[in-house]
């Protein structure tokens, strides 16, 4: 694929420190934070001379704008790592000076817009963030597909805080909206969750992830327990069988089950009574709107065998 810059540069000081022609296409995006809060035109000065043995493809300001100092064609001298920079785009994006290195609004949607940007002309239709700095680079070697642009950290490569952690803190949400720009193609439920097994993806950082690929976190979180658990899932077949269906003025156990289980998840707030009122139909209505968007479940307010097998395998 040809080389291609950035329509959203306004500003351009080429740096002399760089490598030249990369040696390995474009996969992976690699975001720094500057330590400062300037302008492209401050950091251009920054990278041109060669006395200072360092540069970045991407500037972006405290003010939202953005710079280049190195073609995307050629490696920059960015994240103490050759063989990262030999396919990453890396961008600088203007910082506090002190932790958590926080970013500015206008700079923080530049560098989603920036990213969606980088991906769309480099062929790639999906931006993925791993947190854990080992399982994103065995991922890189061994399970990245050809649509898909990795991000890295520079502190994978050596002692530093960079990209600081209000970047890092914030990477999900970025990712999210750069993918949500890009509406590239989207894992099936049952992929997303084999991936989460595959590479260790787990605690927040599995939450993180579910989240920025477009899926509930309860929804995977099931979907992995029945992959895990297919004598648990047996069991629970059984069990679907016998419970009665739930809907607006029934009365049982498994009502009062299902109010527990719905405060628990955070959508319903009534009392634990037994009876399905209206606030147990809206609370299963709410559910089933999530369930939707993943499984294609009717919204109908009635708690019957499909619902009860969800619910008993989350
Ligand atoms: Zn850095």
């Amino acid at each position: 694929m040809a080389y291609t810059n950035s329509p959203l540069v306004s500003y351009t000081l080429l740096s002399p420190n760089n490598s030249g022609t990369r040696t390995h296409a474009i996969d992976r995006i690699t975001p720094h934070c500057v330590v400062g809060q300037c302008t492209v035109q401050a950091l251009g000065q920054v990278f041109y001379p060669t006395s200072r043995q360092a540069s970045s493809n991407y500037g972006i300001g405290y003010d939202g704008k953005v710079g280049m100092y190195v073609p995307e064609s050629k490696r920059s001298w960015c994240s103490s790592s050759g063989a990262n920079d030999q396919r990453a785009i890396t961008i600088e994006i203007a910082s506090d000076t002190t932790a958590p290195y926080a970013i500015k609004t206008a700079a923080y949607n530049t560098a989603v817009n920036l990213m969606a940007d980088i991906c769309k002309r480099n062929g790639k239709t999906k931006l993925v963030y791993i947190a854990n700095a080992t399982t994103a680079l065995n991922y890189s070697d061994n399970g990245q597909k050809s649509n898909e642009m990795l991000i890295t950290l520079h502190k994978w490569f050596a002692s530093t805080i960079c990209p600081g952690q209000y970047i890092i803190d914030h990477l999900p949400d970025m990712v999210a909206r750069v993918n949500a720009i890009l509406g590239g193609s989207k894992r099936t439920l049952r992929e997303e969750a084999q991936y989460m097994i595959d590479y260790g993806v787990n605690g927040q950082a599995r939450k993180n992830q579910a989240v920025a690929d477009g899926f509930t976190y309860e929804a995977v979180q099931a979907e992995i327990d029945l992959i895990l658990g297919k004598d648990k899932a047996l069991a629970i077949d059984d069990l679907v069988k016998v419970m009665p269906p739930v809907k607006l003025n029934t009365t049982s156990d498994s009502v009062y089950y299902l109010q527990m289980e719905l405060k628990r998840m955070g959508y319903y707030n009534g009392a634990l009574d037994g009876v399905c009122g209206e606030q147990t139909e809206k609370a299963i209505k709410a559910l089933q709107t999530n369930w939707k968007k993943v499984y294609g479940m009717a919204v109908d307010g009635v708690f019957g065998a499909a619902c009860w097998s969800k619910l008993l395998r989350s």
